[in-house]
């Protein structure tokens, strides 16, 4: 048995037998972690709020050698998102971000870039409830970049040659993008605008993206279409017994 403490953040909460409870999260130091919260469903848990969804909390849990699920033994907020979570857009914006995590975050995986992606786009929907479908947005772009899934709009996928922020790009169904010397029969071209909010992602955080790119209902349903074809083919592509396991 091995003690484990680490920063992270509660994603989903659901009953376990009659007094317990089963928590998900996304941690610093672990990666995705799924923990029994023993007597969380008890009036008086001494949990108290910490295991409440998007709660950032310092977490102490202990963990047998081959088995998936830990043990919560302590868990102290750093900083509760109760109010945030409990807005209609924001939380539901905040509960599709978890089920992306819980898609593409390895699970006992430590992924820090993963975290600190998901600290700060949670704590711009903290900052301002109205940045909800911008940084929603930010988020599917980042989570398939660091699942290695979004390719790079920077050069072109053949020859190389720099993409800069004023040049469409022409991408295949992949998204593979290409210059216009290598452009492909049949390939979609990703607008000026979309093209720029998406160079914007790479060098802004998401409250500062979130600021800059108030995104237009076109640009929007555009960048949507993108991010949902890569995110629907990557969970399609998967073998299903991952898919089981992860969910
Ligand atoms: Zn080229």
């Amino acid at each position: 048995m091995r003690a484990v403490t680490t920063d992270a953040i509660v994603l989903r909460a659901y009953n376990l037998a009659e007094a317990d409870r089963i928590v998900v999260f996304l941690t610093r130091g672990a990666g995705l972690v799924r923990a029994v919260a023993k007597g969380a469903r008890r009036m008086k848990s001494r949990f108290g709020a910490a295991l409440e969804p998007f709660t950032v909390i310092k977490l102490t849990y202990r963990e047998k050698e081959n088995r998936e699920l830990v043990t919560i033994s302590n868990a102290e907020i750093l900083k509760s998102n109760f109010d945030l979570a409990a807005q209609v857009e924001a939380g539901e914006v905040l509960a599709y971000m978890a089920e992306l995590i819980g898609e593409f975050a390895p699970p006992h995986e430590a992924d820090e870039k993963m975290f600190r992606m998901l600290s700060a786009c949670v704590e711009a929907l903290a900052t301002d409830a109205d940045y909800s479908r911008t940084v929603m947005r930010y988020f599917e772009v980042w989570v398939l970049r660091l699942a290695g899934l979004f390719p790079d709009l920077r050069s072109c996928s053949e020859c190389g040659v720099e993409l800069g922020e004023s040049d469409e790009a022409i991408a295949d169904i992949e998204l593979r993008p290409y210059c216009r010397d290598c452009r492909r029969h049949g390939s979609s071209v990703i607008s000026l605008s979309v093209m720029r909010t998406l160079h914007a992602t790479y060098r802004l955080s998401p409250l500062k993206f979130a600021e800059l790119h108030r995104l237009s209902e076109s640009d929007d349903s555009e960048l949507g279409e993108i991010t949902h074809r890569l995110i629907t083919r990557a969970i399609d592509r998967r073998p299903r017994t991952l898919v089981a396991t992860t969910r």
